[in-house]
This record gives structure tokens, C-alpha cells and sequence, in this order.
């Protein structure tokens, strides 16, 4: 392979440095001790803010008047797609029932969790649709219970557009309290609220590792990193549009890799001249993030064909992935390692960001290699179950008790010998 790099990267993405841990571990710790007092304590300190943290319901109807009608309108259109999709991801866990033997069957069911924990950031920009992509997907699995925990801006609260994203989607509670705060106050049941069984939701550093942390006593999603996007472009790609994608997905964070990967040098020589007037062109914030990620940690890579472009681009396992090249199919077919992929000009990263109905909430940082995005299965468990009649569990019985008096384990032998004796009286299984 001959990867030739026109732009390295000075810096990888990293989280759970060590500061940042036991920050989090002490965050953690005091809350739990303290409980609602301390966590207000934190919301004060770090967000500035101490208004109503529980949101009522005239609190919510207060908010959601603020709505422009236009931005309700366009909420409800993403919602519409996130939750069809959702609806057609749901209706592929199938509950499936065996005759493993005669009279012995053994079943599988789908159960949703009670109680999800969504977290919708919100520190640097208004994540409206982290909300409905957190909220869909819960709600159309099934769960009982849906906590929204949002940070709030001081001294105003959560933005209006997030609360009505959130109720519109199928929030039962929303809490106005950020970072390890809010994930401990839905993880301790702080504020009347009921224990998540599963946190979800992307987050800064903080949040991530507060999941970290917690995970085990309750479920997660993923551990996200800061966003990463790669395109895969051939000389068939308009370089003004390659370049306008990089830069959107750099915006995120000052930390964001973007990586563009190709078997044009042509291409990657006008994407690269392209990039830096389009970071200007920026508003301030979005300027100093897309500056600084292109900067610190994108990467330009010239490959000699599409097979060795295709294979980098797996070896990256980047979060976002899109193809602008020729034969979509083909790639297609051959890409094994994204988190959501964008096949051809005409969709792009943007769209699964905010509204085309796959969800945004995915993995980072090369978890790509061994997992996909939030979808309903992740408020899923599989479970299994199995019932049998007295002759079917013959033969499993007497398996059962050899198998367990090899291992040593009388106590298992003896609950399947008591069975032979009571529905076999006659027979002798020695
Ligand atoms: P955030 O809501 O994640 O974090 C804000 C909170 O951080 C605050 O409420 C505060 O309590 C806490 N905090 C700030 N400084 C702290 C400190 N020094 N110690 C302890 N706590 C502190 O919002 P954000 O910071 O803007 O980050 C949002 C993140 O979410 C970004 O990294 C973005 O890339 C990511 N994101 C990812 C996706 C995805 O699908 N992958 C989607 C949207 C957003």
C-alpha cells in the first residue's frame, strides 16, 4: 500500500485522559453522597443557573410557545423520518420460538428497558436534533419512562426548540441540569426521577466519561469521542462540495477530525485550496472550531486506486462516512467499517445530522470496527425463555445429570434426577 499523505494530522482524538477521570469520579461520588443539593450545587458552579431544574407542565407549554411555527414544522419533519425509520429498525427483532426437541421449546424475546436517560448536550450549540434522535428511538422501542437531561444556558434554562423537540418526540420528564450532573441525577434518581436502566446521548468529555464510569451499574449506548467524518472522493467529485462537507463536519468541535480520502491528487490539491476560504467565511465560533480541527487533525490521503482507498477508510472506521465517487454500488458492497455511510453528492452528513431519518448518535473514534449507531435495538433486550413437556425433558434431564456430576455440581445433578424420578417412576437412569 502507498498512502501518500498531502496533510497528517499533529494530533489523534483521545478521551478519558486521566485529569478528566478523576474530575468525574470525584463529581460522581459527591453527588451520590449528596444527592439533589449537591447536584444543584454543580449545575450552579459550572452553568451558572439555578431556576426550576424539574420542568413542569406549564414550563414545558411556556417554552414551546416560544416556537416559531416554521421550526416546529420542520422539527416534526425530522421527527416523521427519524421515528419511520426507527419504526421499520423495530420491526426487524422478530421474537422466535423453537421445538429444540420434541416437548422441549425455547423462545427469544425483544424487551425494552423501563426507564432511558437521554442526554441532549448542549453547551456550545442547540442540539435540537440530538433530542430527537435520543427521544424517537426510545420511545418507538418502548420504553416506559424517556428522561430528557439538557444543560441549561444561564439564568434561562434549556433552549425552547430542545423542550419541544424533546415532549414532541415522547420525553415523560425533562431536567434542566448538564454535563455529569444531569447523567448523575438520572442515574441516581435524583429529583424524583426514575433510575435509568440505560443512558444515551452524546456529550463533551465530561458526559462521556461520566457514562464511562457508570457503566455496569447502568447500561450505555457507546463512549463517544468527538465527531469524526471521512469522504472517499474520485475525479468524478465536485471539489467545492468535498470541501464544503469537510468543513461542516470540522465545525463540530476544535477537536474533530476530518479526513479525505482519494485516488485523485488533482482533487485533493483544489479541496485543500478550497477549505481554508470556506473556514473564513465561517461565523465566529464555527470559524475557531472547523480552524483549529483542520488545522490539528485533518488529513488529505492520495491512494493509488479504490481498493486501497476503500481499505484505508476501514482501517479509520470513521463516524460519518461518505462516498462521492463513481459506482456507488460497489462501494457499497465493499465498505465494512462506518458508522452511518452517504452514498453519492445528493445526501450528505447534514442530512443524517438533523433530519433525513437514520440517527446521528454514533460511534467514534474507530468503535465503528465493532459496533453501529443508537437505533431501538439498543433499548433492547434480547432475552430467552423455554417451558417443556415431561417426556421432552427426559433426555435433558439425564444429559443434565451427567454433565453436572462431571463438573462437580451435585446440586445441579440432583434438580434434574428429582424430575426422572417424579415423571419416570419406573425407570431406572443409572
Ligand atoms: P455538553 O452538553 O456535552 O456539555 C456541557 C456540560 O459540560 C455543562 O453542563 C457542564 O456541566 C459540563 N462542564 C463544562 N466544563 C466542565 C468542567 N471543567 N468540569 C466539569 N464539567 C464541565 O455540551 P458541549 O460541551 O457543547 O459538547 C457537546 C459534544 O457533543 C461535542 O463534543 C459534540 O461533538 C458532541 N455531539 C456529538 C454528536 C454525535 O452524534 N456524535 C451529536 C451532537 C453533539
Amino acid at each position: 500500500m502507498a498512502r501518500d499523505y498531502l496533510k497528517k494530522a499533529d494530533k489523534t482524538a483521545e478521551t478519558g485522559a486521566s485529569d478528566v477521570r478523576d474530575t468525574v469520579q470525584e463529581i460522581l461520588a459527591n453527588i451520590e453522597a449528596g444527592g439533589d443539593a449537591a447536584a444543584l450545587e454543580y449545575a450552579a458552579k459550572f452553568d451558572n443557573y439555578d431556576g426550576p431544574v424539574l420542568l413542569s407542565e406549564e414550563d414545558i407549554a411556556a417554552a414551546c410557545a416560544k416556537v416559531s411555527q416554521k421550526l416546529k414544522d420542520d422539527i416534526a419533519f425530522a421527527y416523521e423520518n427519524v421515528r419511520r425509520f426507527a419504526e421499520t429498525q423495530k420491526s426487524t427483532m422478530k421474537d422466535v420460538e423453537l421445538e429444540v426437541r420434541p416437548g422441549l421449546i425455547a423462545g427469544q424475546k425483544a424487551i425494552p428497558v423501563n426507564t432511558a436517560g437521554c442526554y441532549v448536550p448542549g453547551g456550545r450549540y442547540s442540539h435540537i436534533a440530538s433530542a430527537i434522535m435520543t427521544v424517537t428511538t426510545a420511545s418507538v422501542a418502548g420504553c416506559k419512562n424517556i428522561t430528557v437531561c439538557s444543560p441549561p444556558r444561564p439564568n434561562e434554562g434549556i433552549a425552547p426548540a430542545i423542550i419541544y423537540a424533546a415532549q414532541l418526540c415522547g420525553a415523560t420528564r425533562i431536567l434542566s441540569m448538564g454535563g455529569v450532573q444531569g447523567v448523575a441525577a438520572m442515574t441516581f434518581g435524583l429529583f424524583g426521577l426514575p433510575k435509568a436502566d440505560i443512558l444515551v446521548g452524546p456529550g463533551n468529555q465530561f458526559v462521556a466519561e461520566a457514562k464511562r464510569i457508570l457503566f455496569g451499574r447502568v447500561g450505555i449506548d457507546m463512549i463517544a469521542g468527538p465527531t469524526d467524518s471521512l469522504i472517499l472522493a474520485d475525479e468524478t467529485a465536485d471539489p467545492f462540495i468535498v470541501a464544503t462537507d469537510l468543513v461542516s463536519q470540522a465545525e463540530h468541535g476544535y477537536n474533530s477530525p476530518v479526513w479525505l480520502v482519494t485516488d485523485s491528487r488533482k482533487l485533493a490539491h483544489k479541496v485543500m485550496d478550497l477549505v481554508p476560504g470556506l473556514i473564513e467565511d465561517l461565523p465566529e465560533l464555527n470559524r475557531d472550531n472547523a480552524f483549529a480541527a483542520w488545522r490539528d487533525y485533518a488529513e488529505v490521503i492520495v491512494c493509488d486506486d479504490r481498493e486501497e482507498m476503500a481499505a484505508t477508510s476501514d482501517d479509520y472506521a470513521p463516524e460519518h462516512l461518505t462516498v462521492q465517487a463513481a459506482d456507488i454500488d460497489w462501494w457499497l458492497d465493499r465498505l465494512t467499517c462506518y458508522g452511518s455511510l452517504f452514498l453519492g453528492e445528493e445526501t450528505t452528513v447534514s442530512f443524517g445530522d438533523k433530519a433525513s431519518g437514520t440517527n446521528h448518535v454514533l460511534p467514534t473514534s474507530g468503535a465503528a470496527k465493532y459496533t453501529g449507531g443508537l437505533s431501538v435495538h439498543k433499548y433492547m433486550k434480547i432475552v430467552t425463555w423455554q417451558r417443556s413437556t415431561r417426556e421432552g425433558a427426559k433426555d435433558v434431564a439425564i444429559a443434565t445429570a451427567r454433565i453436572s456430576r462431571l463438573e462437580g455440581m451435585e446440586g445441579h445433578a440432583r434438580s434434574a434426577d428429582v424430575r426422572l424420578q417424579k415423571y419416570f417412576p419406573e425407570q431406572n437412569f443409572d
